[in-house]
């Protein structure tokens, strides 16, 4: 019988890996925590418009990257391809974007997207991310407050030299559909030079074509208008401010006015946290401001700020760099090794550590075994201690305490002595 598999791209994570994840995880949820943001959840699915009405109809996600299907009633759903959409919907229907004023939303989310993309180091199709969202404010302090806590989090990771920011700003949807305007001037006088894809974007996204991995492209955009000489005057000064915080802040950055970004809702600022060290899967976290969503969905204008970051290619990146701490691989510090009829009092003792002595993480054996096999299984566990009850201890009320990577002299003690020793 043909065995069956996990679907192409999406990745099971065996327990060898977990702990690398959890690590990762925790060290983001207390940083994003620790700027006052709070965590929310959405579901997975959700309805295909959705994600039609905000990334927008001619956008690789939504042209050829979504999970979409009919359920049993006929609706199409779609398996979200990312945060800011769902987050969003769910904030305006429970009216969490009402009380602008008196009451700013600092959100974070975390979980898998799905995107139908060919499956390579750094790019899945069930991915992770990990995404912060702030409503309500429309002044630079908040793109400023998002990206310092981003650098906060590379400086916690270690990552700091590792990565570095690119920043942009679009504008307005107004200068930036002169500015569309002009690139699309500009590009058909060329169209013949262009690579097929950015011909057929001329037509549909022509700020995509920006980000074309083709080199004669790239050459042929040497000449063509920049985004920076079509920002209206209070975007331009929105930039500065947001520049000016970053400074002072010393958070180092680079101007890139090709910079834009997938998705058709951003306005003014956009930006990319970037590595050289994953190949061509180089950025580490993207987001910017999103100022028109929540009207565009039919809310109240709330202006808006967020990024997303992929998981899979931080954990790439800490493990590249060898940044994860070194114990991690071990997930037991206490083995206890139980020979003979003494299961009843095992549990007992067993559940006396994890009662007084929480921390520790205690593998009792179960299913029996000889007392060689059972130390061997000890040993594989990974833990520091093993301790020993036989028959006779139990009888006694001791335990055997043995040490399986220090250099230490086995002793037998009370029970009740056990957390003087293991601490
Ligand atoms: P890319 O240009 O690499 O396709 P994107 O612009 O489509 O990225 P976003 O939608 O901005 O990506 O998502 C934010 C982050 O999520 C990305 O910077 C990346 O780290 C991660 N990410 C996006 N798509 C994938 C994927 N298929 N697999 C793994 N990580 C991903
Ligand atoms: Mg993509």
């Amino acid at each position: 019988m043909k065995k069956l598999q996990a679907i192409k791209g999406m990745n099971d994570l065996l327990p060898t890996e977990t702990p690398y994840w959890q690590y990762l995880e925790s060290v983001v949820t207390e940083v994003v925590q620790g700027y006052g943001y709070q965590e929310i959840r959405f579901p997975i699915l959700e309805s295909t418009e959705l994600f039609k009405r905000t990334i927008g109809e001619v956008t690789d996600i939504v042209e050829k990257e979504m999970y979409t299907f009919d359920d049993r009633n006929g609706e199409s759903v779609t398996l979200r391809p990312e945060g800011t959409a769902s987050c969003v919907r769910a904030s305006e229907q429970a009216q969490l974007l009402y009380n602008r004023g008196t009451l700013v939303q600092k959100l974070w989310y975390s979980g898998p997207m799905f995107r139908y993309e060919k499956p390579q180091k750094g790019r899945l199709r069930q991915f992770h991310q990990i995404g912060v969202e702030a409503y309500g404010i429309a002044s630079a302090d908040v793109d400023a407050e998002v990206l310092i806590l981003t650098a906060r989090l590379w400086r916690t990771l270690g990552l700091d030299s590792a990565v570095s920011l690119q920043i942009n700003s679009l504008g307005t949807a107004e200068s930036r559909a002169e500015y569309k305007a002009a690139l699309v001037a500009y590009l058909n006088e060329r169209k013949d030079q262009l690579d097929e894809d950015s011909q057929r974007r001329l037509g549909t996204n022509p700020l995509r074509i920006l980000d074309s991995k083709n080199q004669n492209t790239q050459a042929l955009l040497e000449g063509a208008p920049d985004l920076s000489d079509f920002l209206d005057d209070e975007s331009k000064q929105h930039f500065s401010q947001l520049q000016t915080y970053l400074t002072a802040a010393g958070v180092t950055f680079e101007v890139n006015t090709r910079l834009v970004r997938g998705l058709d809702y951003y306005s003014r600022t956009v930006f990319e946290w970037v590595t050289d060290k994953l190949g061509a899967q180089g950025t580490v976290c993207a987001g910017g401001r999103y100022d028109g969503l929540v009207s565009q969905m039919g809310g109240q204008p709330t202006p808006a700020v967020g990024f997303a970051m992929g998981m899979e290619r931080l954990v790439l990146l800490l493990q590249e760099l060898n940044l994860f701490p070194e114990d991690l691989s071990r997930t037991v510090d206490v083995y206890l090794v139980a020979v003979g009829d003494v299961t009843l009092q095992a549990f007992q003792l067993a559940e006396y550590l994890r009662e007084h002595a929480p921390y520790l993480r205690v593998q009792m054996n179960c299913g029996g075994g000889s007392f060689k096999s059972q130390m061997k299984k000890a040993d594989r566990s990974g833990a520091e201690i093993a301790l020993i009850l036989g028959e006779d201890e139990a009888q006694s009320g001791e335990v055997t305490v043995k040490y399986l990577r220090a250099d230490e002299p086995q002793q037998t003690i009370k029970q009740e002595q056990i957390t003087d020793i293991i601490v």
